[in-house]
């Protein structure tokens, strides 16, 4: 009989929590681990101090607008003044379970008790995407020094699934190891599974008939629609996604509807305005920050990843009741504040994209007078493919679509093929010049 993959949760108790349940959780973790960071870490103590904080000031959820940001950088700085913590460390270095060095550098280091924490998320974002206790997994992600490959593999063994580890590399290989192991669930990056697939076939394998594979569970890289369908097409397989990062492990994960990533639960979320600082309205595009409350050797408080997202608080049908991360946008220093909303380049290519009689585009946004104008120059051949051959229709038409992914209005020009050098991904803002 097929696994059935698409329903249940690994822990239905967490992954229904009520608004108000999980706003009292949030408060009582944040109370918890700002009190540990101020009184066990020097490099928060004295950051707080700095910021004229006690280790009391911090009552309720609505305290943590008082707890100054932390940045990447901060952490790397205070890293290289005082190596290898950068006084973030609240126990003795021989007192860790690991220590992992992600790119920047940066340490990392790990107590026993944030396992379970971790294993926890790890098995509800592995259950959320369709991985069920029995399969085999080929665990293709790093093992070496940064914490992806061991966690996760950590994570498929308490889930109670047979793991390979076999990391990166090795892509012929790869294909040959899960046709003879019966793999069943891949985990790694959309695109090295597509090299895979890419691989087996010269090698005479067939990635459908000679494989056993059906489900793929994607990180640390986007998995766009396009990308989707090809991978679930070669393989006959399920393809879902999480987001995660080495400083934060699992912060969302995708469900069966595969319209958006649940938050992880355990992690207390704000999306920032990165102009003013101030939280952002659920809908509105912003940074990801995050507090870990189960990060006890080194705290991460108020942390922003400088990635951008919009936050949707629906219903979702699979009946997990935390919000969802409707996609990542991309670096948030690319995202560019037109007519008072959030405009990423990533939405402007999405559009683009759709229509095959499109070419290089550039997107400009100016202020001639009192407000701003955001004007996206294409190039256009009328060959009808998928939009109307008359220039005016075909303008009208791609205004509206731009409407509704950005929300505000867009000017569009169409240009002939050749009229634009190369593709901008990024909005050249002309405001700033003055
Ligand atoms: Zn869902």
């Amino acid at each position: 009989m097929p696994v059935d993959r698409n329903s249940g949760m690994w822990n239905p108790q967490e992954e229904t929590l009520t608004k108000e349940e999980k706003r009292l959780r949030d408060e009582k973790n944040l109370v918890r681990i700002f009190r540990h960071a101020y009184s066990n870490s020097p490099f928060y103590h004295e950051r707080y101090r700095e910021a004229g904080l006690t280790a009391e000031d911090i009552k309720t959820l609505e305290d943590i607008k008082k707890i100054p940001f932390l940045r990447k950088p901060e952490l790397q700085e205070a890293q290289r003044k005082n190596p290898p913590f950068g006084n973030n460390l609240t126990v003795p270095i021989n007192k860790l379970s690991e220590i992992f060095v992600s790119p920047g550098p940066i340490f990392e280091g790990v107590v026993a008790e944030e396992v379970e924490a971790m294993l926890n998320a790890r098995c509800k974002a592995f259950y959320s995407c369709g991985a069920r206790p029995g399969d085999i997994v080929i665990n293709t992600f790093m093992y070496h020094m940064v914490p992806a490959g061991l966690n996760i593999h950590m994570g498929f063994r308490r889930l109670g699934c047979t793991v390979v580890p076999t990391g990166v590399g090795q892509t012929a290989y790869q294909a040959i190891i899960m046709r003879d192991l019966g793999v069943t669930v891949f985990t790694g990056t959309p695109s090295f599974l597509a090299m895979i697939g890419e691989e087996a076939k010269k090698g005479g394998i067939d990635p459908r008939g000679d494989l056993k594979l059906e489900l793929g569970i994607f990180s640390a890289e986007p998995l766009p629609d396009g990308l989707r369908k090809s991978l679930r097409d070669t393989f006959g397989i399920l393809a879902r996604q999480l987001f995660g990062t080495a400083d934060l492990g699992t912060v969302a994960r995708e469900c069966p509807q595969e319209n958006g990533m649940h938050i992880e639960e355990s992690l207390i979320m704000e999306i920032i305005d990165p102009n003013t600082m101030e939280q952002v309205a659920p809908g509105e595009e912003g940074e990801i920050t995050c507090t870990m409350p189960h990060k006890l050797a080194n705290p991460i408080i108020r942390f922003r990843t400088g990635d951008a997202t919009i936050l949707r608080e629906e219903k979702c049908s699979c009946g997990r009741t935390s919000p969802k991360l409707k996609k990542i946008l991309g670096r948030v220093d690319q995202l560019v504040k037109v007519k008072g909303m959030f405009v990423h380049p990533v939405n402007i290519k999405s559009v683009v994209q759709k229509h095959p009689e499109l070419g290089n585009y550039e997107a400009i946004v100016d202020r001639p007078q009192l407000s701003d104008v955001l004007t996206i120059r294409i190039e256009f051949e009328g060959t009808g493919k998928s939009l109307p051959k008359n220039l005016e229709e075909a303008k009208e038409e791609l205004e509206k679509e731009f409407k509704e992914v950005l929300r505000i209005k867009a000017a569009v020009e169409l240009v002939q093929k050749g009229s634009i050098k190369e593709t901008k991904e990024r909005i050249v803002d002309l405001r700033k010049m003055e």
